[in-house]
């Protein structure tokens, strides 16, 4: 096991690694930059380090500072946490060749899995449905349009090596296409490093439906259910739930088997997650494997009682997998709602800045993973994520009045937060029953987020 493990994140996902390396009696080391001097992850882990400015590329995505601090600090492991640098299969390198265990699975892996368009071919093979759409990077318009008026429209645009829901772009006709395809070539190139682009058909009215895998370094591959994360604005998840409303115990075997087979063919270990859509017709394809712990962790968590950091970290270790598919068992219904400095009114504008009253919500079913306090400010260099707020109820109808009641009582001031806008969620009938399609939040404000 380890004895002393570097964070390299920070925020609440950092907390949530202390928390996991206290309870195993892991030494931590933080890692931070200059607007971070004040946060509560510097304050809470063993050790903290500077590692530089206030920009996501002095600091957290800085890889020759975070090598030397977890050199200087002498770990034998690093937690990449999510967004920064762990899906970077360069960095888990240089982890590995300094005798430093990366926390997540192979560079070889992370390669093979970042690349959507790579990731794709292989579940084609393997025999995972997949989205119809261009099998190679799309080399000029043309490509472009052959490719569109084999799968018809509405079709997307999305950057091989593109994440968090960024650079994609939906199109109805040839003109659209033509001159978005330019675009997302430069925007992919700018945010991710590569210009690669494909085009899939656009499902209309999907669900997102995802599973969450545990594997060990011997192959040992499990799922521990799926969740739902339908909700999204700008394709980028805002509440999450588990299990689905509309997966069923054969859909969940049938879904679950095929993500099982999905991280094996792919050499997996660690945690990692399987995501798929579901079309109307019940119909589902793969879109893509995230290699590390995502944000949306706690709500598996919470119907299935396993600690995922824990597993994670215990897998990177090398120990096996302690329990088999049929001991999981899912109990209960979790959802969780992203507690985000935007504003929901404008856009999703980015509301930095000091928070003086802070109130987080407690009592039965509820847990807050989060890292802000009355005093603290939050930066404008950093994603917007202040607090998860988690529920848990006996069915989904109690998890949601649990939900309701958290809500209520969560006070962040004076920032504008997207806690509004849960509320509105939550007394909305059609997110009570169930019913829900990814384009349920640009219906729910009229189209004019
Ligand atoms: P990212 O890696 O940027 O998160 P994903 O491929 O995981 O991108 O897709 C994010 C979201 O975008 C999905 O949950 C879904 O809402 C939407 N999306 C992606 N591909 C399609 C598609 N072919 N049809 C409809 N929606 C899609």
């Amino acid at each position: 096991m380890f004895s002393k493990i570097l964070i390299a994140n920070r925020g609440e996902i950092a907390l949530r690694v202390i928390r996991a390396c206290k309870e195993m009696a892991i030494r931590t080391v933080a890692i931070y930059s200059e607007a971070d001097r004040n946060s509560l992850h510097v304050r809470l882990a063993d050790e903290a380090i500077c590692v530089g400015g206030p920009k996501a590329e002095q600091s957290y995505l800085n890889i020759p500072a975070i090598v030397s601090a977890a050199e200087i600090a002498d770990v034998d492991g690093i937690h990449p946490g999510y967004g920064f640098l762990s899906q970077n299969a360069h960095f888990a390198e240089i982890c590995e060749s300094c005798n430093i265990t990366f926390i997540g699975p192979s560079a070889q892996t992370i390669r093979l899995l970042g690349d959507k368009l790579a990731a794709k071919d292989l579940m084609r093979k393997i025999g995972i449905p997949i989205i119809p759409g261009s099998m190679a990077a799309v080399k000029n318009k043309d490509d472009a349009l052959k490719t569109a008026r084999r799968i018809h429209y509405p079709i997307i645009i999305k950057a091989a090596a593109g994440g968090g829901g960024r650079g994609m772009r939906v199109c109805h006709n040839d003109v659209r296409l033509v001159s978005a395809l330019t675009t997302c070539q430069v925007e992919a190139e700018a945010n991710f490093g590569n210009s690669d682009v494909f085009v899939e058909k656009y499902l209309e009215e999907p669900r997102h439906i995802e599973f969450q895998i545990l594997a060990d370094r011997a192959g040992h591959t499990i799922h521990v259910g799926e969740r739902d994360c339908t909700i999204q604005r700008r394709h980028q998840k805002l509440i999450e739930e588990a299990p689905s409303p509309a997966v069923d115990s054969k859909l969940r075997r049938k879904m679950g088997d095929l993500a099982v087979r999905a991280a094996k063919s792919a050499g997996y270990s660690t945690v990692g997650t399987v995501e798929f859509l579901l079309d109307r017709t019940g119909a589902f394809y793969f879109i893509e494997m995230n290699t590390r712990i995502q944000v949306e962790h706690p709500v598996t968590e919470m119907v299935t009682g396993i600690d995922l950091i824990k597993e994670q970290i215990r897998m990177a270790a090398g120990e096996s997998l302690s329990m088999k598919q049929d001991d999981v068992v899912m109990e209960g219904w979790a959802i969780e709602c992203r507690v985000n400095a935007e504003d929901p009114s404008n856009g999703f504008s980015p509301s930095p800045g000091r928070i003086t009253f802070l109130h987080q919500p407690g009592g039965p079913g509820v847990r807050v993973d989060s890292y802000v306090f009355a005093g603290y400010d939050v930066p404008p260099y950093y994603d917007s994520l202040l607090a998860k707020l988690i529920t848990k109820g006996d069915t989904r109808q109690d998890a949601i009045r649990v939900m309701q009641r958290a809500l209520d009582e969560f006070i962040i001031e004076p920032l504008r937060t997207t806690l509004p806008l849960h509320r509105q969620i939550f007394a909305d009938p059609t997110f009570w029953r169930g019913q829900l399609t990814t384009d349920y939040l640009e219906r729910l404000l009229g189209n004019g987020e």
